[in-house]
């Protein structure tokens, strides 16, 4: 299923050490193929193709009216190939089937949204000293970096490379070693779609090896890296070494905040999809619930029944959950499990293992917590699975200073028909997005996404990416 390949200058290439790695079926347990463990060399060749495609090749010649019509191609190209692609990223990831065509399609969207956008990221002129004409400009970095993660593949190709390429870099992805499926088997389409060789190159491999190499490379201007925050850290000193500066999308422990008040019959289904969606391996999933205390049996009663609902399988079940990613994934969100219930964290309720689920597939119970301690360690540290901890609080100020208590800021919501207080806590509450009465883990190609602490920093996703993925040019034109 997977080619054992890199995608270097417009070629597949093999790497050259020439040891590979074992592609997993989560769904199953089973190998399903081998990807190449490139080395620091390999990441050489491509950064020099993307270097030589952005200061020599066709690619760097592009007028923004030719990248538009080549991100707005491949965007077709994709939805043509909807089914084909969602097929090879559900056997890749263990989504369930609709989720995963669905993750295709907002794959294909980032293309259509920053292919109509690649030729409006206007400049400006600035008022200056009499006999002084001043512009401002927004250039390509010139070659980005890309390190994906594996909890949404097809999604991460979209929103990492359709802004870098919509202002003209040229481009190095490093898929995550878990999930390459869908990126090499958008090589093809990219192909077709017409981009010049060496606009985009990819490079499989470990993280360690591939990627630190990456990131370290002093031909590379600017990186683009999502997943953990430990690694985020080293992302981040590694661009250091050569004073470059980088976007980090890491973790969180998103907050929904519910009072009395709140409309319940549109909150609980939001809410469990919010920490169910991907089997909780979202960076934004919604996996603290922080509950007014005179409503909190009810709202743990409705929480009860809807999670003990929730079905879990292989992707052609088509059911609420896949499993996780790995078997080392599997064990670690385990782990945090069996510990809260060793710690005597109450479990209200657990989702549904699927008979039919393939024996040695990654599968773990979705699983509701409440009420949690406030400082046990499954109420602040990112699971990346499906657990929900539930929390009361008193009143609005005891809601906030909650909701602000983890090291992420990521994502938030609330949930609450009084005008005045959704507007005290949309100010108050630290996080990168805010829903008000509504949630959007991962939705939204318009609008800006990212955190702060240990969630990251830097905006992708919506026009604010364009401004990441660009430097800023002063120019002063004298005709005195
Ligand atoms: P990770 O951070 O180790 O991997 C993410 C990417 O970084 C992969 O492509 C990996 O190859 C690369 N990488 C790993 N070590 C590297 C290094 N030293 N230098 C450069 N690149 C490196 O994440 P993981 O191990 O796959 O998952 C662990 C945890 O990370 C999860 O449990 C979850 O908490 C978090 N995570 C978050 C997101 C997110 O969207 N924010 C995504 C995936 C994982």
């Amino acid at each position: 299923m997977s080619r054992s390949c890199n995608f270097i200058d417009g070629q597949w290439t093999a790497s050259e050490g020439d040891a590979t790695l074992n592609v997993y079926e989560p769904a199953t347990g089973r190998v399903i193929g081998t990807i190449a463990d490139s080395t620091a060399a390999d990441v050489d060749r491509a950064v020099r193709a993307a270097r030589e495609a952005f200061d020599q090749g066709a690619w760097g010649k592009t007028s923004a009216l030719d990248r538009s019509r080549l991100l707005l191609r491949l965007g077709t190209l994709i939805l043509r190939d909807v089914e084909r692609l969602a097929q090879i990223e559900a056997r890749d990831t263990g989504k369930p089937a609709s989720v995963a065509r669905a993750d295709i399609v907002a794959l294909a969207r980032y293309f259509e949204f920053y292919g109509a956008a690649a030729d409006k990221l206007h400049g400006e002129t600035i008022p200056y000293l009499d006999g002084y004409f001043v512009t401002v400009t927004h250039e390509p970095h010139g070659v980005t970096g890309h390190i994906l993660p594996w909890n949404y593949p097809a999604q991460m190709f979209g929103r990492t490379l359709a802004p870098a390429l919509a202002v003209g870099n040229a481009t190095v992805l490093k898929p995550a070693e878990d999930a390459c499926a869908t990126a090499l088997a958008l090589v093809d389409l990219l192909e077709e779609a017409g981009f010049p060789r060496g606009a985009v190159n990819i490079v499989t491999g470990r993280g360690a090896v591939a990627g630190a190499a990456l990131a370290a490379h002093p031909g590379v201007d600017f990186v683009s890296f999502t997943g953990s925050p430990e690694v985020g850290q080293i992302i981040q000193k590694l661009c250091a070494d050569h004073f470059i500066t980088c976007t980090l999308e890491l973790g969180g422990k998103s907050p929904q905040i519910v009072f009395a008040d709140a409309d319940l019959d549109a909150a609980i289904p939001v809410i469990v999809k919010a920490i169910i969606q991907n089997s909780g391996q979202t960076c934004s999933a919604g996996s603290r619930i922080l509950i007014e205390r005179s409503a909190y049996d009810e709202v743990i009663g409705r929480l009860r029944q809807a999670f003990g609902k929730v079905r879990v399988g292989a992707p052609e079940m088509d059911l609420d959950c896949g499993p996780i990613i790995t078997a080392k994934q599997q064990a670690r969100v385990q782990g945090f499990i069996d510990r809260a219930i060793a710690d005597g964290v109450p479990v209200l309720a657990q989702g549904v293992i699927a008979e039919e689920a393939p024996a040695d597939g990654f599968y773990v119970r979705p699983t509701l917590f409440g009420p949690t301690p406030r400082d046990n360690l499954i109420a602040r540290e990112e699971v990346f699975g499906p657990v929900l901890v539930a929390l009361p609080f008193d009143d609005e100020a005891d809601a906030v200073a909650l909701a602000n208590g983890t090291d992420y800021g990521l994502v938030a919501a609330v949930w609450t028909r009084d005008g005045a207080r959704q507007m005290r806590l949309a100010k108050r509450v630290r996080t990168g997005q805010m829903f008000v009465n509504c949630y959007g883990a991962g939705a939204g190609i318009e609008l800006p996404f990212g955190g702060s602490g240990k969630s990251g920093h830097g905006r992708e996703k919506g026009f604010a990416a364009l401004h990441d993925f660009s430097k800023t040019k002063t120019t002063v034109f004298n005709h005195g």
